[in-house]
């Protein structure tokens, strides 16, 4: 079972193309502990993690992000994708079930991934097409076992989500889409592999990036305001939020940061 698929419209499946839930469309459910089902959910699922997620689930387990990466994830390699995913790692044994998950729900609930908070809801972002801000696709997820689904109080797709605080998050984290959905890759362009890696680093190992930032040249080949240098200093979020941005000059050369003269002229020699 997948949560959220990073599929296009077109692509998506049929049956999944049945379960499109539109702006104005309701749905009931209702998900508590007193139903028979609590926590089944929470096992043998595909949950793709966003930078957000590694991070504050990193920061929840008081674990620094290269090392929540490497016991949490996973990161299959798939000739579909341009941009590597990571997926949570779900524990071996009968169910394959989430390491968070507990007799009384989720461990980590204030830190839920952002499919875990989608849930019964998946979501997916069509391919990037030249000058479309791309609209993403919500549709309604399927399993027989979930109970929660056949009841409870009417939602919208707004209304869920805001009850479950996806849009703050997203927010937090919009420079990432801008990422996956870029124009760049109209047409089936691929990254290189040093890109890709940069990828990675700085979106999923907030960590080793702030490394690459104030433990390299790094500061003396790009200009940045004094505050700015403080507030990445201060903030891991301020320093997720100048990762997508970096990334963007680092992966299509766009100008989102400035190069120091000096640095042009080495990078001219
Ligand atoms: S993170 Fe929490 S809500 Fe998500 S699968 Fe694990 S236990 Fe369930
Ligand atoms: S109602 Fe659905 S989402 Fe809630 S615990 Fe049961 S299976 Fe999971």
């Amino acid at each position: 079972m997948t949560r959220s698929e990073p599929y296009g419209v077109s692509d998506l499946p049929e049956p999944v193309r049945d379960r499109r839930v539109g702006p104005g469309d309701e749905f009931c459910f209702a998900c508590h502990a007193g139903l028979e089902c609590f926590t089944r959910c929470c096992g043998d699922v595909n949950i793709l993690l966003t930078p957000l997620d590694v991070l504050r689930l990193a920061r929840r387990l008081g674990l620094e992000t290269g090392d929540f990466l490497a016991r949490h994830t996973l990161s299959p390699i798939t000739k579909e994708l341009h941009l590597p995913v990571v997926l949570l790692r779900m524990q071996e044994g009968p169910g394959k079930r989430c390491p968070f998950v507990g007799e009384t729900g989720c461990g980590v609930y204030e830190d839920r991934p952002w499919s875990c908070r989608m849930y019964p809801l998946g979501m997916g972002l069509p391919p990037a097409r030249a000058g479309v801000e791309p609209e993403p696709v919500f549709f309604k997820c399927h399993d027989d076992f979930c109970a929660g689904a056949a009841q409870g109080q009417k939602w919208t797709v707004e209304s869920w989500r805001a009850s479950q605080g996806v849009p703050e998050r997203e927010a937090a984290e919009s420079g990432f889409r801008e990422i996956v959905a870029h124009p760049w890759f109209i047409g089936g362009r691929q990254l290189d592999a040093k890109r890709i890696e940069l990828f990675h680093l700085a979106c999923y190992d907030l960590d080793r990036f702030r490394c690459f930032v104030f433990e390299s040249s790094f500061l003396e080949r790009f200009e940045l305001e004094p505050d700015l240098v403080a507030a990445l200093r201060a903030s891991d979020e301020e320093l997720l939020r100048f990762a997508f941005r970096w990334l963007r000059f680092a992966l299509f050369a766009e100008p989102t940061v400035s190069v120091r003269e000096a640095a042009k002229k080495g990078m001219e020699s």
